[in-house]
């Protein structure tokens, strides 16, 4: 009988847990097949860690692993990742935004058409602020334009994967990780089910607007050199024309002897590449410290308790 690993990153997730075991329980009846969980506790501050305790007590599916403190979701599922020994993997939310009813259509898929994995996707963003899904359909959009590996707007990190793509995605060692891409960079075959947005049932969303730009980012810079070359080459279309405008400037004083009028546009320009400089040093610092955190290899996580 196969064994389906279940990866559960949770932070400050008390309120959702029982019911969340409820529901997969039901969908571990209907599979038939062997469950084993992994709960991830990415530092909460609320019971989590206790109902996570108790939960195990209680049955012996349950495996949970206590980091030593808030390491975030990529960490937690790693953690989780590296911990499973099923067949098929898959990684859920806590707080129920990825409805476990589904890894029935998704075991079913992987089983028949022969797949390596397949992903959950969002057809709609409904329940979510209009602004945050304008942003991020802009994201999408850019991040698609400037990288070689695709990232499909609304696919989630609840999957379903085989042993061997998730060994696949185990096998990348970067301490940056951004998983919408690895899955996508390791390769094999993903088909998609879709599902409608649910809304959070209970706790809230650990995400504000700062955090989900910066996640963006960290996309873009993991996956992609273009902010670099935008920056190349704008400068150097700029001294390219910074040299005609001296030539020009030079001509216009030694034959015409028209001196320099202009106090505005001299601050103009002034001001405009002391703003490019500075944005240049910053895209280039984020590549930087990329750089610095892969050169320190500090582990990913540290697990305090496990079970
Ligand atoms: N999560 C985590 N560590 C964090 C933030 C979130 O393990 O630092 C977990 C969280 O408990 C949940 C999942 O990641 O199970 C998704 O988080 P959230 O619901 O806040 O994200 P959203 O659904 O809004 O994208
Ligand atoms: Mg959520």
């Amino acid at each position: 009988m196969p064994l389906l690993s279940l990866i559960v990153p949770c932070f400050n997730e008390e309120e959702g847990l029982p019911e969340f075991f409820k529901r997969t329980e039901k969908i571990h009846a209907q599979l038939g097949i062997d469950f084993e969980y992994y709960f991830v506790n990415d530092g909460s501050t609320d019971q989590t860690l206790n109902i996570l305790r108790q939960m195990a007590a209680e049955n012996e599916d349950v495996h949970y692993l206590s980091l030593s403190r808030n390491f975030g979701k990529e960490a937690a599922m790693l953690a989780g990742l590296e911990a499973s020994s099923g067949d098929f993997v898959t990684i859920l939310d806590a707080d129920l935004q990825d409805p476990p009813e589904l890894l029935l259509e998704m075991f079913e898929k992987i089983q028949a058409e022969d797949v390596d994995c397949v992903a959950a996707k969002r057809t709609d963003r409904s329940g979510e602020p209009v602004i945050i899904s304008l942003f991020s359909r802009l994201f999408y959009k850019l991040i698609n334009k400037v990288t070689q590996t695709p990232i499909i707007d609304g696919v989630r990190d609840f999957r379903l994967m085989t042993r061997q793509m998730t060994d696949a995605i185990l096998s990348l060692t970067e301490t940056n990780r951004f998983s919408k891409g690895l899955f996508t960079w390791v390769g094999f075959q993903t088909e998609y089910v879709e599902f409608a947005n649910e809304k959070r049932t209970t706790g809230e969303s650990k995400w504000n607007f700062s955090s989900k730009v910066r996640y963006a980012i960290d996309g873009i810079v993991n996956f992609s050199e273009a902010p670099l070359d935008f920056v190349t080459y704008s400068g150097l279309s700029m001294v390219v024309m910074t040299l005609l405008a001296i030539i020009i400037l030079i001509i216009r004083q030694l034959f015409f002897h028209r001196s320099v009028s202009g106090w505005t546009s001299m601050v103009v320009i002034m001001l405009f590449c002391f703003g490019f400089t500075l944005l240049t040093l910053g895209v280039i610092g984020k590549y930087i410290s990329t750089l610095f955190l892969e050169v320190k290899k500090r582990p990913i996580y540290i697990i305090k308790e496990k079970k």
